[in-house]
């Protein structure tokens, strides 16, 4: 009764952010960096049905922000990248339970060679049931390494086989290790998926833009309540925009929303340093050397965060 008080009276509540969420394993402790175990996945279900979350699916996200509806603060988005079978076995029960909705981003060459860590076109074709199906690419690449016709050609494969075997085409595309860049997201555009997912920690509201829609990692221990107080800082990265070829980052230039001035900047292997923005406009020189072949920029005030993957080719 509280909480459906509480949810009259907070009008945030109800225009907001939804979180949407990145699962890999579940009940399989030999890959602990991947897995979910199942006491957590139940206690973080539990947490989301009595705090009033819904959990809906990615295609009514897609409608909300295409059709500029209300997204709402007490939405969540459950997806699984991989397609392993611990889903299958472990996972998919409790979601049924639940009766949560999710997207399961399908590995396609797993699959298809019948990798045996991997779920069936036929245990996908039973998921579809109770879920969506996303493509998560063929030969689950670093895309970045690749070409644009390499990209493209994988694209295509993933998404034949996807809709000879499961009866529709793909509408939703994960990258692979959440690595990518310009020419990575222009590849994958061409295919006119309705949203594409990265893995950068974040929220999403009315005005994300579909084709780079943030999700955060949920392995391990149960950290929801935590991620679930994640907001997003609306971002257009302008430099960097990928992996310099210098090796190093010279410049942070980014457009944020006007209201804020003092905000922190993140590069992988430094700490937080303090950032100035005037007039909605980030712009400030630095001397960075990029310390990790895969690293991440962030910004960030207080909970509102955007962030960018650099990836060395
Ligand atoms: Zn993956």
């Amino acid at each position: 009764m509280y909480r459906w008080t509480l949810l009259l009276f907070l009008p945030l509540f109800v225009w907001g952010e939804a979180h949407i969420f990145v699962y890999h394993r579940f009940g399989d402790e030999k890959h602990a960096s991947t897995n979910t175990s199942i006491e957590v996945l139940r206690s973080e279900f539990e947490y989301l049905k009595q705090n009033g979350y819904e959990v809906i699916s990615l295609h009514t996200l897609n409608d909300a922000i295409k059709n500029d509806k209300p997204v709402k603060e007490n939405w969540v988005v459950l997806t699984i990248d991989d397609s392993y079978k611990s889903f299958y076995q472990n996972g998919l029960p409790l979601f049924k339970e639940y009766g949560y909705p999710f997207t399961l981003f399908v590995y396609v060459e797993a699959t298809e060679r019948r990798y045996g860590d991997f779920m069936s076109w036929a245990q996908l074709l039973e998921a579809q049931r109770h879920g969506e199906i996303g493509l998560h690419s063929y030969g689950h690449h670093h895309m970045v390494s690749l070409s644009k016709k390499e990209i493209l050609q994988d694209t295509k494969k993933a998404y034949d086989a996807f809709e000879k075997h499961l009866g529709a085409a793909p509408r939703y595309f994960a990258y692979p290790y959440g690595e990518y860049d310009p020419k990575v997201r222009d590849a994958v555009e061409t295919f006119d998926f309705d949203l594409i997912l990265n893995q950068n920690s974040g929220a999403v509201d009315g005005d994300s833009d579909p084709y780079d829609l943030d999700r955060t990692a949920l392995t391990g221990e149960d950290l929801i309540r935590q991620k679930l107080r994640i907001k997003t800082l609306t971002t257009t990265w302008l430099s960097p925009k990928a992996w310099p070829k210098s090796g190093k980052i010279k410049k942070i230039h980014a457009t944020i929303p006007t209201d804020i001035t003092d905000l922190e900047y993140y590069l992988s292997g430094y700490g937080w340093q303090p950032i100035k923005a005037m007039n909605g406009v980030v712009d400030e020189s630095v001397d960075l050397p990029i310390k990790l072949k895969r690293s991440r920029l962030f910004l960030r005030q207080k909970e509102r965060q955007s962030s960018i993957i650099l990836v060395k080719e």
